[in-house]
């Protein structure tokens, strides 16, 4: 039934978009149900998915509402869903908990290590051995698209491959509250601990999402130690330190400090550049090889640096276009095609304004930032400042040399070096780096 509504609407978009573009986007989705106004496409992986939701979304709807007259709404699935089952389901409550489907793409393999997340990386795959439980719980933080969900998911797939006996359930703080709630709505609140305490390996990710959920709060702190009592593995993840999620209740917050605590940094222009290969050779397997023009990802690993999100929707939007139009991947074309990524993300950052808030920070003088004086007070906020213009601005290192008072680049090198070394060693330094970072950036 479904199947021929499909084949049907196929049919017809083959007619209207022509052999290569059918053969790339559609012929590749099945549809897997329609319910309540919404049509569920299974998709090979989420880059065609996306694509296919951004650019044949409508016509998709128009045409399945032939036999669907309510549907508004395609919704794209990838992967498959891992299932926890409860121990023993009764008739009356059928409490089987399906965690959050697994993105098939978010695999060690695939998952770029550098500096700044080399040691969530390495956590990451300790916890996946499933070893000895050493840490408990593993708390990843850090900004948003910086890899926190990939390296969970990362850890699951593992685990599905190496341990197919563990019981590992994987989902959103908010998907944990939705189960609570819809628990104690349906009286099941007894199904709802037993399938969660019965879990070997527990993911629970975006937890800042519950704070100030009292009972829900209250309800994952139960969760939380009946796991660790029977030195089963957690793992967590957050937008920022457990010590900084407000309205978090303390005695979560000293729990989670509890286990290990890694963030992972904002990515660096290296890192970038190698996410930029990684993901164009996979965007590759789906859609054939693509020619990258000289200088393509340089520029763009240059270009966009706050969130790796939005570098992947980036290239995945710069091969699509070039498979389209069957034309290499020119600096040309990426102008064109992402002026509006390219617009949003220009920082205005300048050096001056480096140095003027890295002065305030440190309390001193914006003169003696830019002078000779060479005291400890004085010459650690200023390579702060270096580090941060040579992070921040697109100046070479002979143009924020001028910009200190006519300093030489070596200098400035120098300082930058500094900064860097003294960040692993130092966690106020990293502490004031990052939040300058932010301030300056927001
Ligand atoms: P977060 O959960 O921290 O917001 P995600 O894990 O969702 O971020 O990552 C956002 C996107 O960036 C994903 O597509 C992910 O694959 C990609 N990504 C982030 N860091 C890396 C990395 N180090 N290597 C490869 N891909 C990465
Ligand atoms: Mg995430």
């Amino acid at each position: 039934m479904i199947a021929q509504q499909w084949s049907k609407v196929s049919k017809e978009l083959r007619q209207e978009l022509g052999e290569s573009s059918y053969k790339s986007w559609i012929e590749p989705l099945e549809l897997v149900g329609v319910e309540n106004g919404i049509a569920r496409l299974s998709a090979p992986s989420r880059f065609v998915g996306d694509w296919v939701k951004r650019n044949y979304h409508d016509k998709i709807v128009a045409r399945l509402r032939a036999d669907h007259a309510d549907l508004a709404q395609l919704e794209f699935s990838v992967g498959r869903a891992t299932t926890v089952s409860t121990p023993s389901p009764t008739a009356e409550a059928p409490a089987v908990l399906e965690s959050a489907p697994l993105e098939g793409r978010y695999t060690f393999d695939n998952f770029v290590v550098g500096k700044p997340n080399e040691l969530a990386h390495a956590a990451a795959k300790r916890v996946a051995e499933a070893g000895p439980v050493t840490f408990n719980p593993l708390f990843l933080y850090g900004g948003v698209g910086l890899g926190k969900t990939h390296l969970m998911h990362a850890i699951a797939h593992e685990l599905h491959q190496s341990r197919p006996d563990l019981q590992v359930l994987y989902l959103s703080a908010e998907q944990f509250m939705y189960r609570f709630v819809q628990a104690l709505r349906d009286r099941q609140i007894m199904d709802f601990k037993n399938l969660f305490r019965s879990v070997d390996v527990l993911m629970v990710d975006d937890v800042q999402f519950i704070a100030g959920k009292d009972s829900t709060q209250e309800e994952f702190f139960h969760t939380f130690n009946a796991l660790v009592d029977q030195n089963k593995q957690i793992i967590i993840s957050a937008d920022r330190a457990p010590g900084e999620i407000k309205d978090l209740e303390a005695r979560i917050t000293s729990r989670m400090q509890s286990g290990l605590v890694v963030d992972l940094h904002p990515t660096d222009y290296e890192l970038r550049l190698g996410i930029l290969h990684r993901k164009a050779a996979i965007f590759a397997e789906t859609l054939g090889p693509v020619n990258v023009g000289d200088g393509v990802f340089e520029f763009l690993a240059h270009r966009i640096t706050t969130n790796v999100r939005v570098l992947e929707g980036a290239l995945q939007r710069l091969f699509a276009f070039s498979n389209l139009i069957g034309q290499e991947i020119t600096l040309d074309m990426v102008q064109d095609c992402l002026s509006d990524i390219l617009r949003s993300s220009e920082r205005r950052v300048t050096v001056e304004e480096i140095q003027r808030k890295v002065s305030e920070h440190f309390n001193i003088r914006l003169s003696d930032m830019l002078g000779p004086k060479r005291a400890r007070n004085i010459a650690r906020p200023r390579q702060i400042a270096m580090y941060l213009a040579k992070e921040l601005t697109s100046r070479s290192l002979p143009e924020i040399g001028r910009r200190f008072g006519g300093r030489d680049h070596t200098t400035i090198l120098y300082g930058v070096r500094k900064v860097e070394e003294m960040r692993s060693s130092d966690s106020q330094l990293a502490e004031d780096v990052d939040l300058l970072r932010r301030l300056l950036q927001s």
